[in-house]
């Protein structure tokens, strides 16, 4: 006997199992959540949310919820930049080392935004909660075991020691770095191991407030405190969070950072000696970089830091995990409910195990260049920030697109190509503004002009999805259209000409194009299934691809 039985168990109740848990219950897939803490996060930890990982809340109804969190108007703090000097005080005279490539209107109807994870994860289960998901804080995975028709875990809670017995369809392992599921999975990780050992210090001080009022900085790192120590901005400043760094290997240990050690710390940082500090926490952390070597082991998925960790040096890792959220809550939303294919839940690991890896390198690279010991291929392989996080593309058995081609490309290329998000251009429909982002979250969405030749592709797409029963929306764009395009010609930017067509997947990723019109119905039926059985799951990619 089971005392719960659940289509998607959730493991670990940090950024990535909530948000899983949120989109889940927004496909209409009911989920229950294990977290081991007796809550959300009550530390700031992952300060910076991407104008993609805002797209994703916005798609699932949470954008204005999200944003509402935003300390300040944080855009200016990410204009600034990653800026380094001897000290704080000599914030004039520091140089800046990073000047990431932001967001804009033309790329997408969101941007970045500083925000701590005490406050965002609080939201995110408030909302998960309101839509169904059975979150139980202060309960801890201990077993876990499957079968071919589903999985069995046992969970303790931690105050009681009553164990619960679930039984669930599929599980999703957001437990963080040392994810007990992939331990009892045994599934092994590969890359760099640790590659620095920092203490994060949360500190009060109107002082430093004072003194760095009037600048804006994602990061400034100052070198006078012997190690190089990284007071973060977009946080806000209370508390104010500085991250320096120890070395084990020299006999230190977190232990020995007392009040005392740390507050001396800061003030060498600034560089004053009289700076007010009043210590809030202290916690010791790992800047690791692994990729588990296998993100599904048949009905168990990994997701965020139990799949990858890199150096927060880009601060991809929250918005990386909050992506395979993301990534996999549409596709187990389709399989569950009919409509995908087995196939579907292969693409995973596929797309998502090659982009965290890209991104574990890119961080890798990152931490080095601020480190100062980068080679001049760390500096030739490093790309843009917003390449890393909103052009990654995806080469798998759901689009169409040619195999193996790099994750990431030299420049920022969002032009309706397979494997890549749809690209944004604002959108007028009944007097709204929308972008076309917007069109995308539960079905797979054909978009065409209003030309005759085009109607081909609208029919034959609603005649497969009919047959292999897949929700599919169709929409006609241009000046005559349902949507009108505001900003700019929307076929130029998906990259078709009139009468051509473009099947978006309900993640707003590309699965297939055809930049020209089909000549009949038969030819446009033909295209059609291939790509949209495909896109679902339905189909084996072909041969040799
Ligand atoms: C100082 C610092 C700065 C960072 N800055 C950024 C940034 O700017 N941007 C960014 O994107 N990322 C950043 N990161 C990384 C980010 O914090 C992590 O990538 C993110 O928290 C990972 O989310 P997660 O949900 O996968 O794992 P976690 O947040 O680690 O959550 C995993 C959860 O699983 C729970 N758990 C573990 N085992 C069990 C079990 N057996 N049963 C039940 N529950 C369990 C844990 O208690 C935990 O709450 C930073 C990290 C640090 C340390």
């Amino acid at each position: 006997m089971h005392d719960v039985r659940v289509p998607v168990l959730i493991v670990g109740g940090g950024p990535v199992g909530l948000s899983t848990a949120l989109f889940s219950q927004r496909h209409g897939v009911g989920t229950m959540l294990v977290e081991k803490r007796d809550g959300t996060s009550t530390l700031p930890r992952a300060p910076g949310l991407q104008a993609r990982t805002l797209e994703m809340f916005r798609s699932a109804g949470l954008g204005p919820d999200i944003r509402a969190l935003e300390i300040g108007d944080s855009h200016p703090d990410f204009e600034g930049g990653i800026i380094q000097a001897e000290t704080f005080a000599q914030v004039a005279e520091a140089v800046t080392v990073e000047r990431p490539s932001l967001d804009g209107p033309s790329i997408s109807p969101e941007r970045v935004m500083g925000c701590g994870q005490d406050r965002y994860e609080r939201v995110l289960a408030e909302k998960a909660g309101a839509l169904g998901a059975d979150i139980r804080f202060g309960t801890k995975l201990v077993e876990l075991r499957q079968d071919p028709d589903g999985v069995t875990a046992v969970a303790e809670e931690q105050h009681s020691g009553r164990r619960i017995t679930v039984r669930a369809d599929y599980v999703v392992a957001a437990d963080g770095t040392n994810s007990t599921v992939r331990a009892l999975l045994g599934v092994p990780r590969h890359g760099r191991g640790t590659v620095f050992d920092a203490l994060s210090i949360y500190f009060h001080s109107n002082d430093l407030e004072m003194l760095l009022k009037d600048h804006r900085f994602i990061l400034f790192y100052a070198s006078a405190s012997g190690t190089l120590t990284g007071l973060s901005r977009l946080h806000g400043c209370s508390p104010w969070l500085a991250a320096p760094l120890y070395h084990p290997d020299q006999g230190e240990k977190p232990e020995d950072f007392t009040d005392e050690r740390c507050a001396q710390i800061i003030r060498t940082a600034a560089g004053r000696a009289d700076l007010d500090v009043e210590i809030v926490a202290k916690i010791p952390w790992e800047g690791a970089q692994l990729v588990a070597e296998r993100f599904r082991v048949d009905r168990v998925f990994l997701a965020g830091d139990a799949a990858h960790v890199h150096p927060p040096a880009g601060g991809f890792g929250a918005n990386t995990g909050i992506h395979d959220a993301h990534n996999l809550s549409w596709k187990l939303a389709a399989v569950l409910q009919g409509r995908g294919g087995a196939a579907l839940l292969d693409t995973y690991h596929e797309e998502r195990h090659a982009v965290g890896s890209a991104m574990a390198a890119q961080a890798l690279v990152r931490n080095r260049i601020r480190h100062g010991y980068a080679t001049d291929e760390d500096k030739r392989s490093m790309v843009d920030d917003i390449i890393v996080t909103l052009g990654y593309r995806y080469s798998s058995s759901s689009v169409s697109a040619p195999a193996d081609r790099p994750v990431l490309t030299p420049e920022l290329r969002l032009e309706g190509e397979p494997g890549t998000r749809a690209p944004h251009v604002w959108l007028e429909r009944d007097g709204e503004r929308i972008s076309t982002i917007d069109l995308f979250w539960d079905d797979h969405v054909l978009l065409t002009d209003s030309s005759p030749a085009a109607r081909h592709w609208a029919q034959a797409a609603r005649s497969v999805a009919d047959e292999l029963g897949l929700s599919l929306r169709t929409h006609v764009l241009g000046p005559d259209g349902e949507l009108v395009p505001q900003d700019r010609d929307w076929a130029q930017a998906f990259g078709v000409h009139e009468g051509g067509a473009v099947l978006v997947r309900p993640d707003a990723m590309v699965a297939w194009r055809s930049p020209h019109p089909a000549g009949d119905l038969a030819q446009a039926l033909a295209r059609i299934r291939t790509s949209l059985a495909r896109a679902a799951g339905h189909a084996p990619a072909p041969a040799g691809r």
